[in-house]
């Protein structure tokens, strides 16, 4: 039997969306790199009926079940009652159980009130688990040859106590296959040509690739399994950034564009400023939420009117007024360039775009939503600009700029040439 884990969690406010689930992702994370399987994973509401049922399908998949919330003191925290229902004996109160919420309670000076027992409630037969950061008691039953822990549903007492009693106990489990995972991350590509770049190891089935891609950037997750996985994982990761190329990012761990080319400049030393038109400080928010932004952006500004882009960055008033007009690559260097020599700065990246969703009607004509312009000031060198059409909702027209510029920057400080779609 393979290393499974089954996971049932309950709550009508994670069912109707009212409240984002925190703990299910967390507990996947955590089984999988322990090399077991996250064999099944259900919502349920506060209901017995519902309960019963998700505990008996997961019980049938997986031989260590996790339950996690509605071991509140008020009527509608059901999983106590669901728990017996699905073994089929009746709830009765454990005394030692009941002492641990009386202690509880004591040391946050609280007193015991009558509905507090209910938390003392114990499937017969079961055996309960101490909770030590909050009130309610865990409980651990056997349902036919699984063993289920159900954990308090509040996300630091579901993860503390999860880290005691549930991963140990997937550690435990029989037929667990070692995993590694190697990530990388490439900006600027569709996901079809990054698969098209990746060739025959697109369809690997070991190791095996997964494509993740969030709107201008696609990850590429290489996972392998078994004797030798960590090093297996490392060499196929290894070819997908020959194969895939300079779209290739150098992030950190979970880091994405921003955090990659934040690590690129300041480990040149090099410093930046921002003049932002259509992305209206995307950029600058993007970049100043990674630790040590401050080395690197030394000024940004928000241009947003004509009169702005002249005044605060000195673009000529013949080139606003156009043709070309506000969006253009010639104003989108103006804007750069205007920027790094106010600012002082190394480097200076600019946008100017139609963010739609109708089209701007410029000096030179139409110019249609999705059309943007990114352009890179740098020191001694001529600036450089791209052009992105992105017929896409507003939102990601302002994304795909801002990734774009930050891909631009990172190509300009490495010397490499534009990007190719
Ligand atoms: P306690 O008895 O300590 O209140 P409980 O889990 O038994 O814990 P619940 O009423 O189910 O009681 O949940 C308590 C709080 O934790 C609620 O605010 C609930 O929305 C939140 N919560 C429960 N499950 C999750 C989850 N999976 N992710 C995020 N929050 C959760
Ligand atoms: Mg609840």
């Amino acid at each position: 039997m393979a290393a499974r884990v089954g996971l049932v969690l309950v709550g009508a406010e994670l069912l109707e969306g009212r409240a984002r689930d925190a703990n299910g992702a967390w507990l996947a994370r955590e089984v999988t790199a322990r090399g077991a399987t996250l064999a099944c994973w259900s919502v349920v509401g506060d209901e017995e009926a519902g309960i019963v049922a998700a505990l008996r399908a997961a019980a049938g998949q997986a031989p260590l079940v996790v339950v996690g919330g509605g071991l509140g003191p008020t009527e509608d925290d059901r999983t106590r009652a669901g728990v017996a229902a699905a073994l089929g004996v009746p709830l009765v109160e454990d005394a030692g159980a009941w002492e641990a919420i009386q202690q509880a309670l004591a040391r946050r000076s609280r007193p015991a009130l009558d509905m507090q027992r209910r938390q003392a409630q114990v499937p017969q037969g079961a055996g309960w688990l101490r909770n030590p950061t909050g009130i309610a008691p865990g409980l651990c039953a056997r349902l036919g040859s699984s063993e289920v822990l159900v954990l308090p549903g509040v996300p630091s007492e579901f993860r503390e106590m999860a880290a005691r009693e549930v991963l140990p106990r997937v550690e435990a489990l029989p037929g667990r296959v070692d995993t590694a995972l190697e990530m990388v991350l490439t900006v600027g590509l569709p996901e079809t040509e990054v698969a098209r770049r990746l060739g025959d190891l697109a369809t690997s089935s070991e190791p095996v690739l997964g494509w993740y891609p969030h709107h201008g950037e696609v990850e590429v997750s290489v996972r392998a399994h078994g004797e030798g996985a960590a090093q297996r994982a490392r060499e196929v990761a290894d070819e997908v950034r020959r194969r895939v190329g300079d779209s290739v990012l150098e992030a950190p761990p979970g880091g994405r564009t921003q955090d990659a080319v934040l690590a690129l400049l300041r480990a040149r030393r090099l410093t930046l400023a921002t003049a932002e038109s259509i992305t209206g400080g995307l950029v600058a928010e993007m970049l100043t939420g990674v630790p040590g932004a401050s080395e690197v952006l030394r000024a940004g500004w928000v241009a947003y009117s004509e009169q702005a882009k002249q005044r605060e960055l000195g673009v000529p008033g013949a080139l606003l007024a156009g043709p070309p007009g506000a969006v253009s690559a010639e104003v989108a260097v103006a804007m750069a360039e205007g920027a790094r020599a106010r600012a002082g700065t190394d480097l200076a990246l600019a946008t100017t775009g139609v963010a739609g969703p109708g089209p701007w009607q410029g000096p030179a004509g139409s110019v249609a939503a999705g059309t943007a312009y990114v352009a890179v000031a740098q020191a001694g060198q001529p600036s450089r600009v791209l052009t992105l059409r992105a017929p896409l909702e507003r939102s990601l027209v302002r994304r795909r700029t801002a990734l774009l510029a930050l891909d631009l920057l990172r190509r300009a400080v490495m010397g490499l040439p534009d990007p190719q779609g």
